[in-house]
C-alpha cells in the first residue's frame, strides 16, 4: 500500500494517469485531504470507481498523539507524536498576536553534535518522511481546530541533513490545494551545510533562511558545533550571500547568547564587522536550558547591551522571547525520548 500524504499534486496526476483516471481527480482527492477528509468515501465528487481504486492502492497512515503538553506561562503547546516504528517526535505550537506557528521536527534525533542543543544527545535516529513532517502539522490543526499561518523548521534534526524530503515536504504544504502556506511565511533554520545552503537557494523558493552562527570565530565555533570544522564562516557566509542574490529576501542570523562563551563585547564588535552590508538580521537567543549541559544565559542587560550594540552599528538585531520553556518547548530542548 501507498502513503497518500507521501504524494505532491504532480505525483499524484501521474497516478492518475498510469490508472485511466483524468489528472484533474487528483486535484480533488489531493483537496480533501489536505481539508482534513481522510476516508475515499466520503470524497463526493470521486466516482464509486476510482474510490475502489484508491482505497486498493493508498492508505491515510496518521501517527498517534502521545501526549500534548501545555504551557502555564504562555499557552504554547507541544505534541508528541509516536510514529509507526515506535520513534517519538515533537512538534510545537506557538500562539501569537498575528497567528499561530508551529515548528516541525525533519529528523528523529539529530547528527549535528551541537553542545548546548537536546535534540543531539543521542545522534540521529533516522530521517523523517516528507509525510511524518506533514503529519505534525495536520495534527496540530487538528488539536486546535484552526490552520496554521506559519511554519519554521526548527524543531529535531537538521533540515538540510535530510533534503530530499525536507524539499518534497515544502513542496506539499505549499501547494493552494494542499496546505497552502505561502513561502514567505516558512522558515528554514541550519547549522551551516553550505553546499545545500547554496542547492536550497537554486531552488529559488522564496522561504526565509535562518543560519545559526552563535561566533564569529571560527575556533569558538568548532568548539560548540561540529559542523564548523567542515564549512568555516567565510563559506556559509558567502553561501547566505547566494542566498539573497538568488531570491532577495533577508537572512536570520541566529545567535544563541551562552555565558561567558560567546557575549562579549569584542564578539559582538567582530559580529558587526562580518555582517555590516549583509541583507540580514540577527536573531539573539539567551541559550535554554538542557539539563545535560550546563551553559548559562547572560543576564538581561548584559543580553540586551549586545542587543544594542549591533543595533546602534546598523545591524538589526533583535532577542527572541523563548515561548514553551515550562514544558521543555523552547529552542534545543526538543528531545527523543518521553521523559
Ligand atoms: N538544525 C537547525 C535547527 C535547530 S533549532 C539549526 O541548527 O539551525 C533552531 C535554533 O535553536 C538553532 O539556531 C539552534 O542552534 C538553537 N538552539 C539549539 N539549542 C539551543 C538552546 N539550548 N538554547 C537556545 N538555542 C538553541
Amino acid at each position: 500500500m501507498l502513503n497518500l500524504l507521501d504524494y505532491t499534486l504532480d505525483e499524484l496526476q501521474n497516478w492518475m494517469k498510469e490508472n485511466n483516471e483524468s489528472a484533474f481527480r487528483a486535484k480533488q482527492v489531493f483537496s480533501w485531504i489536505y481539508k482534513k477528509v481522510y476516508n475515499f468515501n466520503d470524497m463526493n465528487n470521486i466516482p464509486k470507481s476510482l474510490k475502489e481504486k484508491l482505497e486498493n492502492s493508498f492508505i491515510i497512515d496518521m501517527p498517534k498523539i502521545e501526549h500534548v503538553y501545555e504551557s502555564a506561562v504562555d499557552g504554547t503547546k507541544k505534541i508528541l507524536l509516536a510514529l509507526k516504528d515506535g520513534n517519538l517526535i515533537e512538534c510545537v505550537l506557538m500562539k501569537y498576536k498575528h497567528g499561530n506557528s508551529i515548528c516541525v521536527s525533519t529528523q528523529v534525533g539529530c547528527r549535528m553534535g551541537c553542545r548546548f542543543c537536546a535534540s543531539t544527545l543521542e545522534g540521529l535516529i533516522r530521517n523523517l518522511e516528507p509525510w511524518e513532517i506533514i503529519d505534525q502539522i495536520l495534527k496540530i490543526q487538528e488539536d486546535i481546530g484552526k490552520r496554521v499561518s506559519n511554519l519554521v523548521l526548527m524543531g529535531s534534526g537538521e533540515p538540510l541533513d535530510n533534503f530530499e524530503n525536507t524539499k518534497k515536504f515544502l513542496r506539499i504544504v505549499n501547494d493552494k490545494n494542499g496546505l497552502n502556506i505561502g513561502y514567505r511565511h516558512i522558515t528554514l533554520s541550519t547549522c551551516g551545510i553550505a553546499p545545500k545552503m547554496r542547492e536550497l537557494a537554486d531552488l529559488e523558493i522564496p522561504i526565509n533562511l535562518a543560519l545559526s552562527l552563535h561566533s564569529p570565530y571560527d575556533e569558538k565555533r568548532k568548539e560548540i558545533m561540529p559542523i564548523a570544522n567542515a564549512y568555516p564562516i567565510k563559506d556559509i557566509l558567502d553561501a547566505c550571500k547566494y542566498y539573497i542574490k538568488k531570491t532577495n529576501r533577508r537572512v536570520t542570523i541566529e545567535y544563541s547568547l551562552i555565558k561567558g562563551v560567546n557575549d562579549s563585547e569584542k564578539e559582538a564588535q567582530e559580529l558587526i564587522r562580518l555582517l555590516k552590508g549583509m541583507l540580514c538580521h540577527v536573531n539573539l537567543i539567551p541559550v535554554n536550558n538542557v539539563e545535560e549541559r550546563d551553559f548559562k544565559r547572560p543576564n538581561k542587560s548584559h543580553i540586551y547591551r549586545f542587543r544594542d550594540i549591533l543595533e546602534k552599528n546598523n545591524i538589526p538585531a533583535t532577542v527572541r522571547i523563548s515561548m514553551g520553556s515550562d514544558i521543555g518547548g523552547a529552542c534545543g530542548q526538543l528531545r527523543r525520548k518521553h521523559k
